[in-house]
């Protein structure tokens, strides 16, 4: 396979903003993945049937569970209804297969990989960040980042918490040099296309509404599309084939993780680290 950058982008939660979203993404070529729940207990309104369709015949659609429910929150059962329902009502509604899942809130337990896969989905997403490169196990698929004015400390959490730390590394280090969270993504795009690895962006259109970050957005997608050719942007479906193509060799590195030491981001030698990085 061909070394060459990717972008990937998700989009969650199935808001009926999605549709303003479908036509930004539209305008500058870029593809993504809404990842849809037929109903979300949080209250926020979903899509109508007729508008999932519409997305479904542009884009790839995902599962996100039936009701947007936290599985690490449910009783088995429940969850293994949220996951097959989520399924077989969004497949009825657009009519076509559905391959792909995500995790709401990004929470989940290791029986819930099993019963996405017994389900019959092909993979999941998480919301693991700073993940650049092309190779995940198939129900763990990490992204990059999210459009979202995090903090710094948001990022240097998350990297703590969600492990993989070496492979998350190089992401980390050009985080910690930005303060304004634009200019971090900006730099995390470069990152990504130097080393030739995957971009992917998600975010929730009901935040870019909230923020009023759609100009911001349709500025950062118009540099990915300068700077990333049609071939080379990507359902998150098509990341599977990209990852299994991926040699294993120098790049299952999950055990290195001891190489770095956790302990000096927490002390805050982060200087030491970043030019260690670099
Ligand atoms: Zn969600």
């Amino acid at each position: 396979m061909s070394a060459l950058p990717r972008f990937s982008m998700s989009v969650d939660d199935g808001h009926p903003l999605d549709l303003r979203m479908a036509d930004l993404l539209q305008s500058h070529g870029i593809k993504a993945t809404f990842y849809l729940p037929l109903a979300n207990q949080e209250g926020a309104p979903v899509l109508s049937p007729a508008s999932m369709r519409q997305l479904a015949q542009t884009f790839e659609v995902g599962s996100h569970t039936r009701s947007h429910r936290f599985l690490n929150t449910l009783p088995g059962a429940e969850a293994w209804r949220e996951i097959v329902d989520g399924k077989q009502q969004l497949q009825d509604q657009i009519g076509e297969e559905v391959e792909g899942f995500c995790y709401p809130g990004g929470r989940y337990q290791h029986i819930h990989k099993l019963q996405v896969r017994s389900a019959g989905f092909r993979y999941a997403r998480t919301t693991q960040n700073l993940r650049i490169d092309m190779k995940f196990p198939v129900y763990e698929m990490p992204t990059t980042a999210q459009f979202y004015p995090h903090t710094r400390t948001v990022f240097f959490r998350n990297f703590i918490s969600q492990r993989h730390w070496t492979k998350r590394r190089a992401a980390l280090s050009v985080s910690m040099t930005a303060d304004d969270w634009l200019i971090r993504l900006y730099a995390l795009l470069d990152l990504s296309i130097a080393r030739q690895g995957v971009f992917h962006l998600w975010c929730h259109s009901i935040d870019i509404e909230k923020l009023q970050l759609w100009n911001q957005l349709d500025t950062f997608l118009r540099r990915v599309a300068d700077y990333i050719g049609t071939e080379q942007r990507v359902y998150n479906r098509d990341l599977i084939a990209v990852s299994a193509a991926v040699s294993t060799v120098g790049g299952s590195q999950q055990s290195a993780v001891k190489a770095i030491n956790v302990n000096a981001f927490k002390a805050g030698e982060l200087k030491r680290e970043e030019s260690d990085a670099n």
